[in-house]
């Protein structure tokens, strides 16, 4: 008798535990309630203008402390987000680009332990430690949240790194994919072997509060707002970010503020007697989000933060989420009692500023595939920079800028490849001279084919639909390939994006004023045949993958 109540008793247990079990499925369709709690904090650093999102974002919760003397992160992430796929998720992905021994020199991150609604699970390093997969007991719906946990620590040495990130140096150290970011789920969870110039980027755009501990005396720059709390940690509020990025130093830093009367805040940070040259990075930097605002659409944030680092590569800069690492050397090199430090082409200074602050709309806020399409940010963000340059002076300097970049395509007349090719089967010349000379030249020319109005209602629409989210190649056929008539697009396609055929188009000679585009078309055209004389039976070959910069 009594086993028989014990078992109707266990019976009912058990019908309860299942009911439980179905609430909590059912309260996974909403975020955790603590994810309130951080999107308010975190909207201190939002912008009264920032664009509604198409999309929700994950919300992510960090606390770390920083060893500088041994370059040492420990951190644990709580981090909520929902399947934004059309297929249910049986594992959750994480990217660790500082284990991509491709591109990364001396770093790396190690997952300590991990929990997925609160149970313990065991994280799956995949694909050589790029990136780690969490188990889930349940496949995750679309739609349907759930809450997991990191921890892990983060190895940054004194020299390696990649190009200048993620490395200790005497000045200070760069902090830039220091943690796990959200991996995006593309039919399956992909962590490729990002070559030194594809950018580690391809990552959710998050909203994410930080609290870090430093040693005394250190002094933090992050991407969104960093403040010293009373107990001297500090406290990262970072809404809509891309990559979590910061530099921290124990050198006398100043900052030179510019504060707007509205618009962002822009801070340069930098050690030294530089206080004319921060002043130049600023209103610089300030000028070009005022007039990208205006154009493309509100900058999502309050503030902005530039601050100096040496790369190991000829970069000029490295943009991040509210803050942009610009290149030392640089610096101290501007000229600004000769020519126009703007357009100066020794001095690139303010060019690579203005390039940076516009990757804040073309990657940070429309995210993109940087491994295999880093074509759909990169030459946008560079002809942006342009159209900020001829504002800021005159149509005189766009003329000038095209009329620089166009003989670039003599530098791979003998070995070109498509616009859109994939970060590793370019080599660094084809990568630069495509992404950075013609990639830009292909908006001028479409500018003006459609003309401004229509050109730039469509990268308005661009920011405003895809803003938090990324994009694709069939994104930019349906926003700015549909500019043209049915009859133009199979040709501006092939022109320009996918073959090789057309090195200098003959829209170059509309877009080019000074009429230089046909003899640049013919030097071009005379090196690849040139060329094409010397090796006759060579077949079109895509290019080796690149060797990997250390
Ligand atoms: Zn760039």
């Amino acid at each position: 008798m009594s086993t028989i109540v014990n078992q109707r008793r266990v019976g009912w247990h058990l019908g309860l535990i299942a009911v439980l079990l179905f609430l909590h499925r059912v309260s996974a369709a909403e975020p955790p309630a603590w994810v309130a709690d951080l999107r308010s904090a975190v909207a201190a650093e939002l912008s009264a203008e920032a664009l509604p999102l198409a999309q929700v974002q994950p919300a992510i919760e960090v606390t770390s402390t920083y060893d500088p003397a041994q370059g040492r992160m420990q951190g644990s992430m709580q981090v909520a987000l929902h399947n934004d796929g059309a297929e249910p998720w049986s594992e959750i992905g994480f990217v660790l680009h500082a284990n991509n021994a491709r591109s990364y020199v001396g770093t790396g991150i190690t997952i300590n332990a991990a929990t997925v609604d609160g149970r313990a699970v065991v994280p799956r390093l995949v694909a050589d430690g790029r990136g780690v997969l969490l188990p889930l007991t349940t496949p995750l719906a679309p739609g349907a949240w759930t809450t997991c946990t990191l921890a892990f620590t983060t190895t940054i040495p004194e020299e390696g790194g990649r190009a200048g990130l993620l490395t200790r140096s005497a000045h200070g150290h760069h902090l830039y994919s220091w943690l796990p970011e959200p991996a995006i789920h593309r039919g399956g969870w992909d962590f490729p072997a990002l070559v030194a110039f594809s950018d580690p980027s391809f990552v959710r755009a998050a909203d994410y509060r930080w609290r870090l501990t430093l040693p005394t005396g250190w002094t933090l720059v992050a991407g969104g707002q960093e403040s010293r709390q009373t107990d001297g940690t500090w406290l990262v509020l970072a809404p809509r970010i891309r990559n979590l990025v910061a530099w921290v130093s124990d050198q006398p830093v100043e900052v030179m503020r510019l504060t707007p009367p509205s618009g962002p805040e822009v801070r340069v940070a930098y050690i030294g007697k530089h206080t004319v040259r921060a002043a130049f990075c600023a209103s610089v930097a300030r000028d070009a989000l005022i007039i990208a605002s205006e154009m493309f659409g509100a900058y999502p944030r309050r503030s902005y933060d530039i601050v100096f680092a040496t790369f190991a590569l000829q970069v000029g800069g490295m943009e991040a989420s509210g803050m942009t690492f610009l290149h030392e050397p640089l610096f101290a090199k501007l000229n600004w009692r000769g020519r126009d430090p703007l357009t100066d082409q020794e001095n690139s200074l303010l060019h690579a500023t203005i390039h940076e602050v516009l990757h804040s709309w073309w990657y940070d806020q429309v995210g993109n595939d940087t491994h295999r399409e880093p074509w759909l940010d990169e030459p946008l963000t560079e002809w942006s920079t342009w159209y900020v340059m001829e504002r800021l002076r005159s149509e005189n300097t766009m003329q000038m800028l095209i009329g620089t970049r166009l003989p670039a395509m003599m530098a791979i007349a003998k070995e070109s490849a498509p616009l859109d090719t994939a970060g590793d089967r370019m080599s660094e010349m084809q990568f630069g001279v495509l992404l950075y000379c013609r990639g830009p030249l292909m908006y001028q020319a479409l500018r003006v084919e459609v003309g401004d109005d229509a050109l730039f209602a469509a990268l308005r629409e661009w920011y405003r639909q895809h803003s938090g989210g990324v994009v694709t190649r069939a994104d930019w056929d349906r926003t700015f390939l549909t500019l043209l008539p049915e009859e133009r697009r199979a040709a501006f396609t092939r022109s320009w994006l996918t073959g090789t055929d057309d090195p200098v188009p003959a829209s170059m000679d509309l877009v080019l004023k000074s009429g230089q585009a046909a003899s640049i078309r013919q030097m071009v055209e005379n090196a690849r045949s040139a060329a094409a004389e010397q090796k006759p039976v060579a077949p079109v070959t895509p290019p080796p993958p690149a060797t990997p910069v250390p």
